[in-house]
């Protein structure tokens, strides 16, 4: 019995502090807002859907209408920003909520004034409140990345996940992966997820150059954090630490995955470990898949006859790029397949280097899209070519 009062009486605590933080999390929402001359729906129907979501999906569930005591606020919201009340029950949202809030931050602070932005959220944080066990909506980090090559470059947020538990942590970052974050950063936290154990049939994980700061500092008193050990198996960051934290969790993520997201130079810079580096693996493994297909006499269905590995040879160790032929059997699929290679898949260069002579070889007197590579690439092809005595190459 004793227990059981105990379980509700937490229950009743947590569910109060999940409804008091999402009421100051909003209400700072709208406030911003206000402030904001651009329109900003989208980030507060963003906010709302996320912070509704997780309503659903906490154990017990609290609806917008647990959330609110306040009818009136509640009729407001949902004639001002109907979407997130229809969506939440049956879409994920991008992100937590409170990485809506930085963004709104940082867009009216502006991202140079690194000071203003981290004391806004720490007075944000501060009003929350923390349950015994949970720690709804809160961010404990915020990781600052930049360029440090360039003066004055810009800079990108990031906080740590704000929910609480491991499921609700889990279908956000997996969320975020799928709808937020960039590709590389979501390939490397792919990498380990759900479970912090590294996958042995991918491996997307990064390592940053040595040129970028990625800084992460505590919110409740704006230390610094070193990197954990997750993030050094993630994106390369150096660091002591043994603490692993979920994959996707920490401030560094979202951080990276910004600056990533508007500076290609630096995504360009980035060593993939997918492995790209293992060309005698790759190319095994390719071998044994095709020697598993037939062939007919004639047409030679799905499969491909050559791979091809580019690499900059100037840079040692320099990233390999690899291509395999077209895998279809006979012309017409073969030129339709390249029309759409051209128009959605490839380099526009190439694309355009192919379309002088499509579609029958004949180079076209009104346009030379062809290419001279420069002599420090390394253009290299093999692949069971004893197997192949077409002559139509
Ligand atoms: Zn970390």
């Amino acid at each position: 019995m004793a227990a059981e009062q105990n379980e509700r009486e937490e229950e009743f605590l947590e569910s109060n502090i999940f409804r008091k933080n999402s009421f100051i999390i909003i209400e700072e929402v709208l406030e911003l807002s206000d402030q904001t001359e651009e329109d900003t729906t989208m980030l507060v129907d963003e906010i709302l859907h996320s912070i509704f979501f997780l309503g659903e999906i906490n154990d017990p569930p609290y609806s917008p209408d647990d959330i609110f005591d306040d009818e009136e606020m509640l009729n407001v919201l949902r004639e001002c920003y109907p979407r997130p009340f229809d969506l939440y029950s049956s879409q994920l949202p991008k992100r937590s909520p409170f990485s809506c809030v930085l963004d709104m931050i940082v867009h009216l602070i502006g991202q140079e004034n690194e000071r203003e932005i981290t004391g806004t959220l720490q007075e944000l944080i501060g009003q929350l409140s923390r349950g015994p066990k949970a720690k709804h909506l809160i961010s404990f980090a915020v990781c600052v990345s930049q360029n440090t090559e360039i003066s004055d470059s810009v800079r990108y947020y990031g906080v740590s996940m704000s929910t609480s538990g491991r499921p609700p942590g889990q279908i956000i970052a997996a969320a975020s992966c799928l709808s937020a974050w960039d590709s590389h950063v979501a390939d490397a936290v792919m990498t380990y997820y759900p479970d912090k154990t590294k996958k042995s049939y991918f491996d997307g994980t990064i390592r940053l150059p040595d040129n970028i700061r990625c800084q992460a500092f505590k919110l409740s008193d704006a230390t610094e954090v070193p990197p954990c050990r997750s993030c050094g198996n993630l994106f390369g960051l150096r660091t002591t630490e043994s603490k692993e934290w979920a994959y996707g969790n920490c401030a560094e993520a979202e951080s990276l995955s910004n600056l990533l997201k508007n500076e290609i130079q630096v995504k360009k810079q980035i060593v993939h470990l997918i492995g790209q580096e293992n060309e005698r693996e790759i190319t095994g493994t390719l071998q044994e898949l095709i020697g598993q297909l037939s062939r007919g006499p004639k047409a030679k269905h799905l499969i491909s006859f050559a791979v091809c590995v580019s690499q900059n040879t100037e840079i040692s160790d320099s990233v390999r790029y690899y291509g395999v032929s077209m895998s279809t059997s006979g012309r017409r699929p073969g030129q339709i397949i390249a029309a759409a290679s051209c128009l959605s898949a490839w380099d526009s260069h190439v694309a355009d280097a192919v379309m002088t002579y499509y579609p029958d070889k004949t180079k076209k007197s009104y346009f030379d899209g062809t290419i001279r590579l420069p002599n420090n690439i390394r253009r290299y092809t093999e692949l069971q070519r004893h197997c192949y005595n077409g002559s139509d190459w």
